[in-house]
């Protein structure tokens, strides 16, 4: 490893916020990690140091070129549990997956891990322990050179931050509404859909704030070539039960390998559930809807980790499943993942990672 982290303690801790009441992504605790890059040094001083703006020249390149990549994990804590991560080691190799898509020098991950152990151990005292809440944590780097040649920057900064959320729904899970994207794409094969970066997301908020208009808090997006399978939903990877088996599409280049994804299809297989991982476009899904075998339907990803779908709107037929309620299924994984994830199921998969 041999770099060696250093700590600045915070001499004025900030207030807590209210648990019971964590609005997602809106608080931050006493300290960060952050970590610079030079060509030629590489990668350099690894510190923790009190949460504090930063400052950046305006011609630096993450402002102009949008090269920076980010990462969602969380730690999650019982009352007098210990602080557990859910398969921290996946999101730092998908962080590298990010970085070598977008030009940016690899992290070592043995001392990313060892960033996130000691910033978390700092502020422990943040991670909120009320049922549904947990420490949400974003690692992410920017490229910070100051000139405006477009080509990959010299100096980038690697932060961690930290901040307490909530449960995402109030009481228990409840369905959404989705609504089937058909003039908008998020991404194609070859571009960097695959890669944890801000502009995948820039790219999508037209669609979000014209479904959000029509009533609809997510949209579902198809390919961008053909416009007809099945992608992902929002920021979440897509599961639909037809007929008994569950199926996802596959990972194809332009969707996200989520950590959640793969953790349900392993959840799945391990209750002997059928998971067919391919190809599925609207007109099978619709088709299926028709002759009642489109059973459940359920989106999966580190904030929300299930999010069951009450219906889907496909150029305005509404597609109603299971009634509008959250299926036996949706709900059986949910339970399961988030038991797993604080620590309260048993781990078969060897998964959650003690701090
Ligand atoms: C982060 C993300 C997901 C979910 O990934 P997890 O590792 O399960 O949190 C899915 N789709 C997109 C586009 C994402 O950015």
């Amino acid at each position: 490893m041999g770099l060696k982290i250093t700590v600045e303690r915070s001499t004025s801790p900030k207030q807590k916020p209210d648990t019971s009441n964590l609005v997602f992504g809106k608080h931050f605790t006493d300290h960060m990690f952050i970590m610079d890059y030079d060509a030629g040094q590489g990668w350099h001083d690894p510190r923790i140091i009190p949460y504090q703006p930063i400052s950046l020249d305006p011609a630096a390149k993450v402002f102009h070129y949008g090269q920076t990549v980010f990462e969602g994990m969380k730690a999650y804590k019982t009352p007098g549990g210990p602080v557990l991560l859910f398969r921290p080691f996946k999101n730092l190799q998908r962080l590298n997956r990010s970085n070598t898509r977008l030009s940016i020098p690899s992290i070592d991950e043995d001392l990313a891990m060892e960033a996130l152990k000691q910033l978390i151990k700092i502020d422990e005292d943040w991670i909120p322990t009320d049922e549904g809440t947990s420490l949400y944590i974003r690692p992410f780097v920017i490229s910070t050179q100051a000139t405006l040649g477009v080509s990959p920057s010299e100096q980038y900064s690697f932060m961690i931050i930290l901040s307490p959320v909530g449960s995402y729904y109030a009481e228990g899970i409840n369905p959404v509404s989705i609504f089937v994207e058909s003039e908008y794409v998020r991404a194609v094969a070859g571009g960097v859909g695959n890669a944890k970066t801000g502009g995948n997301y820039a790219a999508g908020l037209k669609a979000q704030e014209e479904a959000s208009g029509k009533g609809y808090s997510q949209v579902l997006w198809l390919d961008g070539v053909h416009r007809k399978y099945i992608e992902e939903v929002g920021s979440m990877n897509v599961f639909f039960k037809i007929d008994g088996k569950v199926v996802t599409p596959a990972l194809n280049g332009s969707i996200l390998d989520g950590v959640t994804r793969d953790s349900v299809i392993q959840v799945l297989k391990h209750w002997n559930i059928e998971v067919e991982e391919r190809k599925l476009s609207i007109d099978e899904l619709v088709e299926a809807y028709r002759k009642g075998t489109l059973e459940e339907a359920f989106g999966t990803g580190t904030a929300a980790v299930i999010s069951p779908i009450g219906e889907l709107n496909w150029q305005g037929d509404k597609m109603t499943l299971n009634e509008g309620r959250t299926g036996p299924l949706s709900e059986k994984v949910y339970e399961f993942m988030t038991g797993l994830q604080k620590g309260v199921v048993e781990d078969p998969f060897g998964w959650v990672v003690k701090l």
